[in-house]
């Protein structure tokens, strides 16, 4: 805290860690003397920029941009970006240290990084938004590199957004690289690239379900958010047969007590990716569905299931108790850090089945670490062969989480898991390097 003033998300998301790590290091030497956890928990850089644009009325606005490079002991930094009202330098380095023990997790070649803007994309003109990108893209081009630092999207940022982003780093450098994923199928984007981090949540859920012999079909899930991630787990809890009965956004949630089927979530990704609409419009469409308003969250419906996929902090200690109170059995975080630590505290003390962000959410970042070898190789993969590449991924962490978070008598804790296979891969790689 005292390294890190004013930046609790960022000390948050390192104390969650170290109270793993530290248990991991006990009398390890090399880990102590070369003092790794502490090197890991100081980015390697983290560049802050002007970002200048003009509104369509012809306004100056000033933003500030950022990217944090974590570390690049593993491979080229590698995280998305955000463009959010509420992103500040302390949520950026939360998510750059989480996205190092993630991207690890994944069994790929890749460090980790985030980037970002205060920018708040609701509202704005395709062309503000484009404005925006480039100039964004003005100054991050010469940070970037397909060997550097590979970006992809966050929240507010989606294939509309890294084309404008891509589009600009090619007329600066006119260079056509690997730069960015998340890209466009006809320039070099890959195939389930946009479905694999909330379908890869939804794999890992259904692996720790398999390690107790149960199944997600017949079992009911409560999901918040309404974006990317969001809507691509309840598409793929409802192809697995399970029943979603919440999504929601920043503004409040929907509760849909007959399900929200494939049309529906058809229905929300229309509002949200091409209508921009708000999640609110949903009960004038579908009858029989309720509206909770005033940023109301949706872990007070009844389930089996949790699985949070809107952002940072968005569950807590008495939420986390009244999912427990109504029978949930598992969580899978699709979002960041969502639980907070209390409501950690609580899934683990209940010992029920919880994965953390940084190991159920991988499947994006790891389909993009594919899309980096398909550009490497001038290559695509096909659907089928990537979607089986995706389960194998999720069941690889699923597995590694067992191999350093089982408890014994069955339980596994699986933010323990995550926490030391990550650490262990990125600390071993870093210890070859000597100090540096
Ligand atoms: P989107 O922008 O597509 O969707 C974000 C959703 O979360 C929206 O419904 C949004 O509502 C809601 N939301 C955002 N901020 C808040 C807030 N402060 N309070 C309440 N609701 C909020 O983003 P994604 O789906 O891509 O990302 C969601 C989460 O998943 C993030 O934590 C992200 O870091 C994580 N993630 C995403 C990956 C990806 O591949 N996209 C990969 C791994 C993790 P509203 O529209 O009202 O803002």
């Amino acid at each position: 805290k005292r390294r890190n003033p004013g930046q609790p998300e960022f000390v948050q998301a390192v104390q969650e860690v170290a109270e793993d790590i530290f248990e991991f290091i006990g009398d390890k030497v090399k880990y102590h003397e070369a003092q790794i956890l502490r090197r890991i928990a100081e980015p390697d850089r983290v560049v802050s920029f002007r970002v200048c644009w003009e509104d369509d009325k012809g306004n100056i606005r000033v933003q500030r941009g950022w990217r944090v490079q974590n570390n690049n002991a593993i491979g080229p930094y590698k995280g998305g970006i955000r463009f959010h009202p509420s992103v500040t330098e302390s949520v950026l380095k939360f998510l750059a240290f989480e996205q190092t023990f993630k991207n690890a997790l994944t069994g790929l070649p890749m460090g980790g990084g985030k980037g970002g803007s205060n920018f708040n994309p609701k509202g704005k003109s395709v062309n503000e938004i484009m404005r925006f990108c480039q100039s964004f893209m003005t100054e991050l081009y010469r940070h970037i590199g397909a060997d550097v630092d590979v970006p992809a999207g966050d929240i507010g940022v989606g294939g509309r957004e890294i084309g404008f982003m891509f589009g600009q780093y090619k007329r600066i450098t006119n260079h056509f690289t690997g730069v960015l994923t998340g890209k466009g199928l006809e320039w070099g984007g890959s195939l389930i690239r946009t479905e694999a981090t909330g379908y890869g949540a939804v794999y890992f859920l259904q692996n720790m379900l398999t390690s107790k012999g149960m199944d997600i079909a017949g079992k009911t899930a409560v999901i918040s958010g309404s974006g990317n991630v969001a809507t691509h787990a309840a598409e793929k809890i409802v192809q697995l047969g399970g029943k979603v009965l919440t999504l929601s956004d920043s503004e409040g949630f929907i509760h849909d007590p007959d399900g929200i089927t494939q049309d529906k979530i058809n229905w929300v990704k229309d509002l949200k990716n091409v209508r921009r609409g708000r999640i609110s419009e949903y009960v004038k469409e579908f009858k029989g569905a309720s509206f909770h308003g005033g940023g109301a969250r949706p872990w007070g419906v009844a389930c089996d299931l949790a699985l949070p996929c809107a952002t940072q902090n968005e569950l807590n200690g008495e939420e986390a108790k009244t999912l427990l109170k109504n029978g949930c059995i598992g969580v899978a975080e699709g979002a960041n850090m969502p639980t907070d630590l209390d409501g950690v505290h609580i899934f683990k003390a209940a010992k029920i089945l919880y994965a953390p962000g940084k190991a159920s959410n991988a499947g994006g970042v790891a389909v993009s670490g594919l899309e980096m070898s398909q550009n490497s190789a001038r290559m695509s993969w096909k659907e089928e062969e990537l979607q089986e590449m995706l389960k194998d991924i999720m069941r690889g962490i699923h597995d590694r989480c067992l191999e350093y978070g089982g408890q014994g008598g069955g339980y596994t804790d699986y933010v323990k898991g995550a926490n030391i296979a990550g650490f262990k891969k990125v600390a071993d790689a870093m210890l070859a390097f000597g100090v540096v």
